[in-house]
């Protein structure tokens, strides 16, 4: 008798520990499963969707997102994906082989670019790098926190709350690099990739990139002997780098010149050292901004 009451002690302990572990389950299961392509989305994503969401990111925050390939086992996590946030405009190369291989009828996908208004290069190639005026962002986050509230709309109230606070944050940010650029002795900015139109459009500087608008290829002997001339017949200081990109022709034209390098983070994901500093949009921008003034002069 002793060890049948022992027994059904046991059973409740393990019954009672089971319905415990798949209580958890299933209210992890009720928070929507949303993934990003890149660093730059996840964290727009994250501001709105806080802890209501479960939010992954496929690229690694320390690579490069223009030439990055999924793995299967990317591709079988976004099979159990609610929604997808990507930037589009052809920022993301990997994107139609993602429609095109993965099997779900849930899954949602949302270009956040085409919130804003697209701008072509010379080439009439459109940019994708839609993220480098906060204006744009402020769209963005708008459609992420409409998405977020369609498919979960208990926490809509949530999702608006965060939206409103970015959203002054980001106005903030916009009136900071309006007021600083107003006081610029220069406006000619060099960059390691053509990243930087929006930026550029938006507060009146004008770009000179040494590799294109995706990061593509090194350039030229003729691009550097064009960009080399420029820096001279301009008097240019600095070049501007980007921390993800192989700095080798940055270098070059440094020393070919005497131009210093300065950072200028097209913000597609972060170093070892920014993401151990828990570094996301805001501060990357006030940073970027520091540079242009220490480059173009307050
Ligand atoms: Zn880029």
């Amino acid at each position: 008798m002793k060890n049948v009451f022992l027994i059904f002690i046991i059973s409740l302990f393990f019954l009672t520990s089971c319905s415990n572990a798949d209580k958890t389950k299933t209210e992890e299961n009720d928070k929507l499963n949303v993934y990003t392509s890149f660093h730059a989305v996840y964290d727009f994503t994250s501001k709105i969707g806080g802890d209501k969401i479960n939010l992954s990111c496929l690229v690694p925050s320390g690579s490069q997102p223009h030439d990055w390939e999924p793995s299967v086992k990317d591709m079988l996590e976004l099979e159990n994906t609610d929604i997808f946030f990507y930037n589009g405009a052809g920022m993301e190369n990997f994107i139609e082989k993602i429609k095109k291989s993965i099997d779900s009828n849930n899954l949602k996908y949302v270009e956040l670019s085409t919130a804003a208004e697209l701008i072509k290069n010379e080439n009439d190639i459109n940019d994708p790098h839609v993220w480098l005026n906060p204006r744009n962002v402020i769209k963005e986050m708008e459609m992420i926190k409409n998405t977020l509230s369609k498919y979960d709309s208990d926490n809509a109230s949530y999702y608006e709350k965060n939206f409103n606070e970015h959203k002054e944050k980001l106005e903030k940010l916009d009136t900071d690099f309006l007021n600083a650029v107003s006081k610029f002795k220069t406006k000619n900015i060099i960059t390691s990739h053509e990243a930087y139109g929006y930026l550029c459009d938006a507060y009146g500087l004008n770009q000179v990139g040494i590799e294109g608008l995706m990061a593509e290829s090194e350039p030229s002997p003729s691009k550097m002997a064009e960009i080399t001339e420029y820096i001279k017949t301009n008097n240019i200081k600095y070049i501007f780098y980007e921390e993800l990109l192989n700095p080798k022709t940055t270098q070059i034209i440094s020393d070919e010149t005497g131009c210093q390098l300065l950072e200028l983070s097209a913000f597609e994901g972060l170093t070892k050292e920014q993401s151990d500093n828990e570094y996301d949009y805001y501060l990357v921008m006030y940073k970027n901004l520091d540079n242009l003034k220490k480059a173009l002069g307050e």
